[in-house]
């Protein structure tokens, strides 16, 4: 079998693999040809020479994301701030960075986890099947994407669709602080648990906390309301929990209408 890399690549996209799967190669070719084919390398025991380091050390950031983010002072200084971050392995495995849609100006931000592979094609978040059911619950109290504003936690798309890593989380959080306090929401919406976790690292999930509200509050001091609710990828797998994502639809109007009465 060939070993040269950019061979290796080709006959992979010739057998229809389409995205990385992992942040890191894992150089199952690099055994010294002892490799005879791709499954059988999956399922060998890595025989790593004493000179070759068995694992590739996650990226050391050269920037420090806390200060890349405060500095900047508006939405396009933001985006560039984040992708100047070299601090995420997911930046080399996604195609693109997924941003924010809909309006900055808007009273409502919510915030969801992170993109998906449909997110990651397009560069906007909640494109997909969430992203479908999420603009149908926006409707159902009257609102789209041109009266609220929608971000993640994460920016870049985790391989394979995983879940963010408690690391990934940290070093994505200044540039969530940064947006909030940039944008300045009148209410934040929290969808899901990994957004719980991200912004209030609570001890208790979101099972137990959706329905209720709390101050979010930036180390920039920046606060705003944030009402906790299911992520839509969660509704679309569990029917039973609409009603529960329905009444906190309704606590996010009641809310909203209370601002515009005064
Ligand atoms: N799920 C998320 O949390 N965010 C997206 O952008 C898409 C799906």
């Amino acid at each position: 079998m060939d070993t040269n890399p950019h061979q290796i690549l080709r006959w992979h996209v010739a057998m229809g693999a389409d995205a990385a799967v992992g942040e890191e190669p894992l150089g199952l070719y690099r055994q010294g040809g002892k490799t005879k084919s791709a499954p059988a390398a999956a399922q060998a025991t890595p025989t790593h020479s004493a000179a070759e380091p068995t694992a590739i050390p996650a990226p050391k950031p050269r920037l420090d994301g806390r200060e890349l983010a405060q500095a900047a002072q508006n939405l396009e200084q933001w985006q560039k701030a984040v992708v100047a971050f070299d601090g995420l392995a997911i930046k080399s495995t996604a195609i693109q960075p997924v941003f924010y849609d809909g309006n900055p100006q808007a009273k409502v931000l919510l915030i969801g986890e992170a993109p998906g592979a449909e997110e990651d094609r397009s560069g906007k978040p909640f494109v997909g099947p969430a992203g479908q059911l999420l603009d149908k619950m926006l409707a159902a109290i009257q609102l789209d994407r041109t009266q609220v504003f929608i971000s993640n936690i994460l920016h870049w798309r985790p391989p394979n669709n995983r879940q963010p890593t408690p690391e990934e989380m940290a070093l994505s959080l200044p540039f969530v602080h940064r947006l909030i306090e940039l944008t300045q929401p009148k209410i934040i919406v929290c969808l899901g648990g990994v957004a719980l976790k991200a912004l209030f690292n609570a001890p208790e999930g979101i099972m137990k906390l959706r329905g209720t509200w709390r101050d979010l509050t930036t180390p920039g001091g920046f606060t705003a309301p944030t009402l906790l609710t299911y992520h839509p990828a969660f509704l679309l797998r569990t029917a039973t929990a609409k009603k529960d994502a329905w009444a906190d639809l309704q606590a996010l109007q009641a809310r909203l209408r209370e601002m515009v009465d005064g």
